[in-house]
């Protein structure tokens, strides 16, 4: 396949790039991507022999066969069933500096839409959210980088690969993070993407301190008293009760939180009788809470309780709220560091030129990422996809497909990250 990619790469082996908020200059192999794109045809492969195989969270048993054979085709040590199918390869030299670089391995409950050759095989099951290329991104600077490895290009400093199960809401990333921190792993910094489909290919997107929110989901139950429909002062109406609650959580975001902290409450499901004359003894509602910092959410969460449960007994109603945070944790906000904020900026100029790196909006989307970047240092960024076979479909949607030129740019931009941030061949200088 052609490679559209717009780089605007130096002629020479480096590039020497002033960052824009500090002093210091870092040297960036500008050949990388180049070096990326001889394995373009295995990388396609990989890509779709994933894409053909989705798997829903805890269940990547395939997709972890694969990362474990290119691992152990390529030679490089790893521990797999981590969270049940995750994996964490080891490059270099087992010294610090330690720098973890992450893919994520679920598929989603969706049947594929696209037109793409290589659609999915299991029904029910789409890498809609892009996790396939993720994978294989980081498959391909496992191998680009013991390539350099057994050159001697790869110096002091240790390298971390985490595929990772269960992003979509299954909070995976809490066991790799669980593995590292019991394995006595100092990361010295954590680096993830994302495939963002509203970005041209070749592009990039980033910001420094919050880029991702925090999310929580929550059920609530009424419980009344049913009743003929014609009679409803003989029962106690849980529909009734549900709707003012409905409306009274509208009013969190409004009165509750500051203009200038963003948060979202949505209710996305209303569950209630079944005929028409009839008032139900019970009713469901549920949904899910966006915020952007962790003080924010958890001050949601208290009021929306509140809310759900007065009104509710103001009614008549027992309630019962639940934010299910057994089965779904509240998702820490994905906060980027300050200096591996810079550092993704100067790495994405550097390989793709000064205009790719676009500082963004933060998303009120979650991300599980936000485990490892808990009292650590770390950085999450955004990949352009745009061009897919079937044009631009958001995530998650049955009719996603994306710009498989994405992926040499994600191998060189993991393989950029991990020696910048190790600092060995691309010295910092003053
Ligand atoms: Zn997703
Ligand atoms: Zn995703």
């Amino acid at each position: 396949m052609a490679m559209t990619v717009a780089t605007s790469l130096c002629s020479l082996a480096l590039v020497l790039l002033a960052t824009a908020t500090s002093a210091s200059a870092l040297k960036v192999d500008s050949t990388l991507l180049e070096k990326a794109k001889e394995d373009h045809v295995w990388l396609l492969s990989i890509r779709r022999e994933l894409h053909t195989k989705p798997e829903l969270m805890y269940k990547e048993y395939e997709t972890s066969k694969v990362i474990q054979r290119e691992l152990e085709s390529i030679g490089i040590p790893f521990v797999a069933g981590i969270g049940g199918t995750g994996v964490v390869a080891t490059l270099g030299s087992g010294e610090g500096p330690v720098i973890g670089l992450r893919a994520d391995m679920d598929a989603l409950p969706l049947d594929e839409e696209s037109s793409v050759e290589f659609k999915s095989e299991n029904e029910g099951r789409m890498h809609a959210c892009g996790h396939d290329i993720h994978v294989t991104m980081l498959l391909g600077a496992a191998r680009l980088l013991k390539r350099m490895e057994k050159q001697g290009e790869l110096g002091r400093g240790t390298i971390k690969l985490c595929f990772q199960p269960a992003e979509e809401g299954g909070a995976g990333a809490l066991h790799m993070r669980k593995y590292l921190d019991e394995a006595g792993v100092q990361l010295k910094s954590m680096f993830g993407f994302h495939v963002w489909p509203n970005l041209a290919t070749g592009k990039v997107a980033t910001r420094r301190g919050t880029i991702m929110a925090s999310a929580a989901f929550f059920k609530c139950f009424f419980k009344g008293k049913g009743t003929h429909g014609a009679m409803p002062h003989l029962g106690t109406d849980p529909v009734v009760a549900a709707s003012a609650a409905i409306q009274a959580l509208q009013t969190l975001v409004s009165r509750t939180s500051s203009p200038f902290d963003s948060s979202v409450v949505s209710v996305t499901q209303f569950k209630a009788g079944e005929a028409l004359n009839v008032i139900p003894d019970k009713t469901m509602i549920g949904g899910t809470v966006r915020a952007m910092t962790e003080e924010t959410m958890r001050n949601l969460i208290e009021r929306a309780t509140m809310i759900m449960e007065s009104i509710g007994k103001a009614h008549g109603c027992e309630v019962v709220v639940d934010f299910m945070e057994k089965d779904h944790p509240v998702t820490p906000p994905v906060v980027n560091s300050k200096a591996s904020h810079e550092l993704v900026s100067s790495v994405g100029k550097a390989l793709l030129g000064e205009d790719s790196v676009i500082e963004t909006e933060p998303s009120m989307a979650a991300e599980d990422f936000s485990y490892y970047t808990q009292n650590n240092d770390g950085a999450f960024t955004f990949l352009g996809i745009q061009g897919g076979a079937d044009g631009t479909f958001p995530l998650h949607h049955p009719k996603f497909t994306a710009d498989e030129n994405v992926l040499p740019i994600g191998v060189a931009f993991h393989t950029a990250l991990a020696l910048s941030s190790l600092g060995e061949n691309t010295k910092s200088e003053l």
